[in-house]
């Protein structure tokens, strides 16, 4: 008897605000999606459950589980090496979460799970600008936060424990503003979009010319950025010092990782790069290890955030190995 392959898998992204969850096809083609909104599922046991149950409502409504191989999650802070997530700092749940054997439990259908900036690189490499490349590294600006994620020889790099690429706690400023994680300086204190507002209120601060910046009722990457674009010096001071920390923590990471690229992606990325591409290059290509100057591209993302994550969640599902109940 042959067998028929399976041409489908389910690719799921957890983000703060909802979940969003997809059958996508080998061609990364989307075929049906839904979402739940994540906050809503304070207990971690209702969230499993609902989503479980939807989820089988997508696949009996597209082709049914004759189809469909495997799932693939992308969640914050998630382990690809464990199958948890991992004490997240921005969803309701606490602690070590055993998200992808509770989803196989109820499921019957083999699981992976990764962190959002793993599963972005993915995304990259299988459909986006990372694609052909061996080498490369994909970085997310976000809200409070810088994620990344690097791919060496083809493969993404997990490190020991699965916690590779936390780029955002690179020191970019010795005793410099305090972290969420109890330190000093870190990149994403900087390079994120409340980083980027309390910069404007220490410029603010510390100079005394008129600026636009002054009669904003809300300093935002967006409404600093907006005074840039007319000229305004102070929030142009804004961007230089942001994009020069942001250029030492991609000179130094480069240095080390050597890529072909390095791919900008998120939220502040997609708002901003604009206003941070000039004083960023500038600062990259004044502190990066002289061989690899001019030799790794910078270049932000083609893709559009949501949808590269549900098709790079769907890409991680098809590298796990095929597990099923009923066999
Ligand atoms: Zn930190």
């Amino acid at each position: 008897m042959t067998q028929n392959i399976k041409t489908k898998v389910v690719g799921v992204d957890i983000g703060v605000d909802y979940t969003t969850f997809a059958i996508v096809d080998l061609r990364g083609i989307i075929v049906a999606q839904e979402r739940i909104p994540t906050a809503d599922y304070p207990n971690v046991n209702e969230f499993v459950n609902v989503l479980s149950e939807q989820i089988v409502l997508l696949v009996e409504a597209n082709g049914g589980y004759e189809t469909v191989r495997s799932v693939g999650i992308s969640a914050p802070s998630g382990n690809f090496i464990t199958g948890c997530i991992e004490n997240p700092g921005n969803l309701p749940w606490k602690g070590v979460i055993p998200l992808a054997a509770m989803l196989r439990d109820r499921l019957g259908m083999a699981v992976a799970l990764a962190n959002d900036a793993h599963v972005s690189a993915i995304g990259e490499h299988v459909y986006g600008c990372a694609h052909g490349m061996k080498n490369f590294i994909v970085i997310s600006l976000g809200h409070g936060g810088v994620g990344s994620c690097f791919f060496s020889g083809g493969v993404p790099h997990l490190g020991a424990i699965g916690s590779a690429g936390e780029v955002g706690h690179i020191c970019v400023a010795d005793g410099g503003r305090t972290c969420g994680c109890g330190r000093k300086g870190c990149l994403e204190v900087y390079a994120s979009a409340r980083g980027i507002v309390q910069t404007a209120r220490e410029v603010l601060a510390e100079r005394s010319e008129n600026s636009l910046l002054r009669s904003l009722a809300n300093l935002t990457p967006e409404s600093i950025g907006l005074c840039f674009d007319q000229g305004d010096v102070l929030a142009r001071e804004v961007y230089r010092r942001t994009g020069e920390m942001l250029g030492i923590g991609l000179s130094t990471y480069a240095s080390v990782i050597n890529p072909e690229a390095i791919i900008m992606t998120g939220e502040l990325t997609r708002k901003a790069w604009p206003w941070l591409e000039e004083s960023t290059l500038q600062s990259f290509d004044e502190h990066v290890f002289h061989n690899i100057r001019g030799k790794a591209l910078i270049m932000v993302s083609i893709l559009n955030d949501n949808e590269r994550d549900v098709v790079g969640a769907s890409a991680l599902a098809w590298e796990v190995e095929e597990y099923s109940l009923f066999k």
